[in-house]
């Protein structure tokens, strides 16, 4: 296989560091094989918590737990002080299951709570675990401790353990790697970042986060238990908070959303102390100095600082062209034709009847225009219709089959994408991969394989990323794809959202106010290319203030005037109803 330089680029720093880590044993000082030791244990347990922190956005900062519990579940099963004495490879696996057990356990409040409340409850669950350590003395041994799993040959070594360790590192960031290259990792950086785009697009927030705190829970559980290995000894003040913090920084030093940089700031925080060894008793004031300089001056990390991507120059003088063609492929295979009812919703925030009484039904293969005045209820149709609000009454069908109320996350797999007012898109990440979460459903192989780079997983990668080409081939961003997404212009990111929607091979498509900061060419190539998606046989209904955008491309039109239906008809009909004409489209 020939490698692009791009790829040599992106494995040099891995490569120089893998030539370190195997040259260190060759200087034959035992007190390097235990720094190196340590900070492979503790990247084992960071590669998992990168995905927590670093992909999915969660802020937990009390993985020391995880940890400890890994070190005494080793610690105690090879013992024997509780259950019989079991080989200390099985301790080992038992620490990663109790790690994984535990870890969907602290991690199920994320799926409650925001940021800081999570925080906390992480933290709360890091001081009971020290506290369980020092109570329970019979199996704990207290404030004394207990002795770590001894090791059989040849990992009884300094250097011994240190290729343990160094390998199962080596392992972690493959697998981490894998992750986060596939359709799961790009679904947890998009819950981060536009999480109601990532339910959109199919993407269940709670289902993938159990898989990745199951997962991190089982890295720190293992860490613990190989750093109990490493100890020899045990205490609960060996698991403190400076510890936790040290994992947490360096996954933000390290830049969030990448393997590097946070490998990177592992390799820092456990060599600083010893470089600067006066710095080891200010640790807590160091970490608080570092995440202070982080935050202020550089917020995207060592990653950021190693991004070449973000400096290359943007193509001047670019125009959005979509292709007729690449859409025709991407929505080509016939899907069965549905067409969207809705009857007698009505929806009230509070006292207010946003929608009151709508019917309304679009059908396959047209544009349906839905326009009115500023609040009368336009978007949230839309958001009654993608599943965000639940009407007190009324029913939605779509083809026979009703869409349940209020569920945003079936939407997609029924075939209904929509774009978003404000355009909700991921800065951080590429035009490419952008477009990439929208085919998150059409992925075949489960976590495990993707973890494992299995062939099913690599073959929905290039399905996924072949699709995305055509995609944006269609709106007509092709040549984009390897820009950050933020770069772009307003108007872009509009034909970005278009793009993403399309991933589904939708039958209904939902765009809201599509044409808003577009100059005139772009509203007239976006006219068409919303036509030539109806021509495919899809249903569009289409949310918009330009007048000209509605009648040009639109089959029929219904006006909302304060949630009720004004009027409904063709745009001949519509152009010339008296009321539109007095209420909305003024003279
Ligand atoms: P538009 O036709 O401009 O898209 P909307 O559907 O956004 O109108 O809003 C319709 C009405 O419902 C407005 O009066 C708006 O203030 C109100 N509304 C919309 N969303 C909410 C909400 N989440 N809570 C309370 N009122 C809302
Ligand atoms: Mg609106």
């Amino acid at each position: 296989m020939t490698m692009t330089r791009s790829k040599w680029m992106t494995a040099l720093p891995y490569v120089l560091i893998l030539a370190v880590l195997a040259l260190l044993p060759l200087s034959g000082n035992e007190y390097r094989a235990l720094i190196g030791t340590r900070a492979a244990i503790y990247w084992v347990l960071i590669a998992g918590l990168n995905l927590v922190v670093g992909y999915a956005g969660q802020l937990a900062i009390g993985y020391v737990a995880l940890f400890a519990l890994g070190a005494y579940t080793a610690s105690i099963l090879a013992a024997g002080n509780v259950l019989p004495e079991v080989s200390p490879a099985l301790a080992l696996l038992a620490a990663s299951g109790v790690g994984a057990v535990f870890g969907v356990v602290v991690g199920l409040p994320a799926l409650r709570l925001r940021t800081f409340y999570f925080a906390m409850t992480t933290l709360g669950f890091a001081t009971i675990v020290t506290q369980v350590a020092l109570g329970w003395q019979d199996v704990t041994g207290g404030g004394i401790g207990l002795s770590g799993p001894s090791l059989p040959a040849p990992f009884d070594t300094a250097w011994g353990l240190y290729g343990l360790c160094v390998g199962l590192a080596m392992i972690a960031t493959l697998i981490t790697a894998n992750v986060a290259h596939s359709r799961f990792g790009r679904a947890l950086i998009a819950t981060r970042d536009a999480e109601v785009a990532a339910e959109a697009s199919g993407i269940s927030k709670p289902a993938l986060l159990v898989s990745v705190f199951l997962f991190a829970g089982a890295a720190a559980g293992l860490a613990g238990g190989l750093f109990a290995a490493l100890q020899t000894y045990i205490t609960p003040d060996a698991f403190t908070f400076d510890l936790s913090l040290l994992f947490f920084i360096s996954i933000l030093i390290g830049g969030r959303g990448s393997i590097l940089g946070p490998l990177l700031g592992t390799i820092i925080l456990t060599l600083l102390p010893e470089i600067a060894a006066p710095l080891a008793a200010w640790s807590t004031f160091v970490y608080a100095g570092l995440l202070l300089v982080i935050v202020l001056a550089m917020p995207g990390g060592i990653a950021a600082l190693l991004n070449r991507e973000n400096r290359k120059a943007l193509p001047t003088g670019r125009v959005i062209l979509p292709q007729q063609a690449a859409l025709r492929s991407l929505l080509g295979e016939a899907r069965r034709k549905q067409r969207l009812d809705l009857s007698g919703i009505v929806l009230r925030f509070g006292g207010l009847r946003a929608i009151d009484g709508l019917d309304l039904s679009v059908e396959p293969g047209e544009v349906h225009g839905l326009i009115g005045p500023n609040g009368s209820g336009k978007t949230t149709t839309l958001n009654v219709i993608s599943g965000y609000y639940k009407p007190q009454e009324g029913r939605l069908t779509l083809g026979d089959s009703p869409l349940p109320a209020g569920l945003p996350v079936g939407r997609a797999a029924r075939g209904i994408c929509r774009t978003f007012q404000t355009p909700r898109i991921i800065g951080e990440e590429t035009v490419l991969e952008n477009v990439m979460v929208g085919g998150t459903l059409a992925g075949r192989a489960t976590f495990v394989e993707a973890l494992l780079s299995l062939p099913r997983a690599r073959a929905d990668e290039r399905l996924i990323r072949e699709r995305a080409v055509l995609a944006l081939k269609a709106v007509g961003l092709d040549g984009l794809g390897d820009i950050r997404a933020d770069r772009l212009q307003h108007s872009e990111l509009r034909f970005l959202e278009i793009a993403r929607g399309l991933m589904l091979h939708p039958r209904l498509v939902l765009l809201d106010e599509p044409a808003a900061g577009l100059s005139t060419i772009e509203i007239e190539r976006l006219g068409a290319l919303i036509k030539a998606i109806s021509r495919e046989g899809v249903a569009v209904l289409l949310v918009e203030h330009h007048a000209d955008l509605i009648f040009d491309v639109c089959d029929r039109v219904t006006v909302l005037n304060l949630g009720r239906v004004l009027a409904h008809g063709t745009p001949a009909e519509i152009r010339v109803h008296k009321e539109v004409v007095s209420a909305y489209l003024g003279a």
